[in-house]
């Protein structure tokens, strides 16, 4: 059976960002990863309950292992937790991710959720530091190997064998 990828639907142009917008990212191999019906979109924030447009989140002192561990949180910039529709998306992703059978997963680098090198340091002040969203750090707990945008072209190789 040909190996399945779970994708943050940002990257394939669904208007499911913060700011109402897409992520959409041009690119060959995934197009073809789509007509091959390899691609499973989700958005975790989306499936966490969360609407779009909706208040850009980051967290703050520490990354999703530490949200998934309790020891750290996701506000947005006026102060309001949204933790629990963070940890109810990655939940949702990884049941996703099963159900489809994905040992894959690209996601969309320095986001809360998505991020699985680097996000943004939780004082909105657009600082990105090393740390996993908290959707990657989840379906990486689970053994799926999470690609990123930035590096999604690496993937090929592991499909190729
Ligand atoms: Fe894209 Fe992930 Fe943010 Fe949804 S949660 S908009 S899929 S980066």
């Amino acid at each position: 059976a040909r190996a399945k990828i779970l994708i943050s639907s940002c990257l394939l142009g669904h208007k499911v960002r913060y700011d109402g917008g897409d992520k959409y990212m041009a690119s060959p191999l995934l197009e073809k990863w789509q007509a091959e019906d390899r691609l499973v979109p989700v958005c975790p924030e989306m499936v966490g309950g969360l609407p779009a447009p909706r208040p850009a989140a980051e967290i703050r002192t520490g990354d999703g292992e530490d949200v998934l561990r309790e020891q750290a949180q996701v506000f947005d910039a006026q102060g309001t937790d949204h933790t629990e529709a963070f940890i109810r998306g990655a939940e949702r992703a990884l049941t996703l991710a099963r159900e489809n059978g994905c040992q894959y997963a690209i996601l969309t680098e320095y986001s809360p959720s998505c991020g699985s090198a680097q996000i943004y340091n939780g004082q909105f002040d657009g600082t990105r530091r090393q740390g996993k969203g908290v959707t990657a750090a989840l379906l990486e707990q689970h053994g799926i190997q999470v690609y990123s945008s930035e590096n999604f072209q690496d993937l090929q190789k592991e499909l190729d064998i």
